[in-house]
């Protein structure tokens, strides 16, 4: 059996004439960057997220970039942040002349750790950017409430969690900026790159439409320096679509999710498996399906022999990054994200994958920690 890590084609052949549909409008209409199709995508997404503002940008990336330019982030301010996510969270800050801060992670759902916060904040601290890992909620409201002691705003990196919700509220939504990818691979994915903020500040969502114009705001007219930006029409018009099926598809992955839980434990694995904890408060909606797991390289061999994908997000905690040496960071600091790079496994999950499949993956990994037990 094949069991791949995600399978999109299976997902564009449910919606397959309502997304062919909508992309051909576009191209009869040739309106390829921003756009009706981007306008139209743009209000669906605010009142799905009950925001005030939602600005549909070219990845997910330029949100992070465009959020700190529009906060007024530049040289040799200070940016704190989790040491482990996606290299684009912090690449953002690095890009605009700031340092990186990295803070460690809860060692239960590999988010930053809020009592680590507070140290790190100094006079040069113009933003806190928590993430949502894997589709798991942050613990928003303490970093939101720190944020506002010290007047700091908070840019969520909700990357990996469109739809989660906690204590009943939309992630995105809590923090100064939320920012949203739409990568192909996400929970709600594009066709190509496209990237989504959403805030409720008049005056921050004015300069978030001109920053990612270039800056301008009358036409050829420039108040500021800004980036190329634009969501493209085709991708405003095909999330349109997917938006749509993004509740569905993240109830699936929940009930994914609980199917491996309770194959894990019909398995007797836990001397060597850790399954993903879910905080209280939490509505994860599983952008991963993350597992600690013991001797994972071998495992990892193990089940692509047998035809299973798994994956590590990430094998390199980003105090860790050459690029981040200037920095100075110990190889041992930040104890927590290095033992999360060493021992995360991502199995595969998406809303299609089957009980037949799940039950595939988990007999492959008990039969990998059967042989070793054996030798
Ligand atoms: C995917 C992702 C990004 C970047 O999104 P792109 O659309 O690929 O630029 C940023 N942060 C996190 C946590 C991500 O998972």
């Amino acid at each position: 059996m094949k069991v791949p890590q995600l399978d999109l084609k299976a997902q564009y052949e449910k919606i397959k004439d309502e997304v062919d549909a909508a992309i051909m409008e576009v191209v009869g209409n040739q309106t390829f960057i921003l756009g009706p199709a981007v306008e139209k995508f743009e209000a669906e997404a605010a009142r799905y997220l009950g925001v005030k503002h939602a600005i549909g940008v070219s990845s997910g990336s330029d949100a992070l970039l465009l959020s700190l330019m529009a906060l007024g982030v530049g040289l040799n301010d200070e940016v704190i942040t989790t040491a482990f996510t996606f290299f684009a969270t912090a690449g953002c800050i690095a890009r605009l002349g700031a340092k990186p801060v990295f803070v460690d992670i809860r060692p239960d759902t590999f988010n930053i750790d809020v009592l680590k916060i507070e140290e790190l904040i100094s006079n040069r601290t113009r933003a806190i950017i928590p993430v949502h890992l894997y589709g798991q909620p942050a613990e928003i409201e303490s970093i939101v409430a720190l944020g506002g002691k010290y007047r700091v705003p908070v840019v969520e990196d909700a990357c990996q969690a469109m739809g989660a919700r906690r204590n009943d509220r939309m992630v995105g939504t809590l923090g100064r900026t939320g920012c949203f990818s739409f990568y192909p691979s996400k929970n709600l994915g594009a066709y190509g790159e496209g990237g989504l903020i959403v805030t409720d500040d008049d005056g921050l969502s004015r300069a978030l439409r001109s920053l990612r114009v270039h800056g301008e705001s009358g036409r050829y007219h420039h108040e500021r320096v800004g980036i190329n930006g634009r969501m493209h029409g085709i991708q405003g018009a095909v999330l349109s679509v997917t938006l749509k099926y993004l509740d569905g598809w993240n109830a699936l992955r929940r009930a994914a999710a609980a199917r491996y839980d309770g194959l894990f434990e019909e398995a007797g694995l836990s001397e060597f498996v850790k399954p993903p904890v879910t905080i209280e408060g939490n509505e994860h909606v599983y952008h991963q399906y993350v597992i600690l797991a013991a001797r994972r390289e071998d495992l990892v061999e193990h089940l692509r022999d047998l035809g299973v994908a798994a994956a590590v997000y990430y094998p390199e905690p980003l105090h860790r990054q050459p690029c981040f040496k200037n920095l100075g960071y110990k190889k041992s600091d930040l104890p927590q994200s290095v033992r999360a790079s060493r021992e995360v496994l991502a199995l595969p999950i998406y809303p299609e994958i089957t009980e037949e499949q799940q039950r595939y993956v988990v007999d492959a990994i008990r039969e990998f920690y059967e042989k070793w037990e054996g030798k």
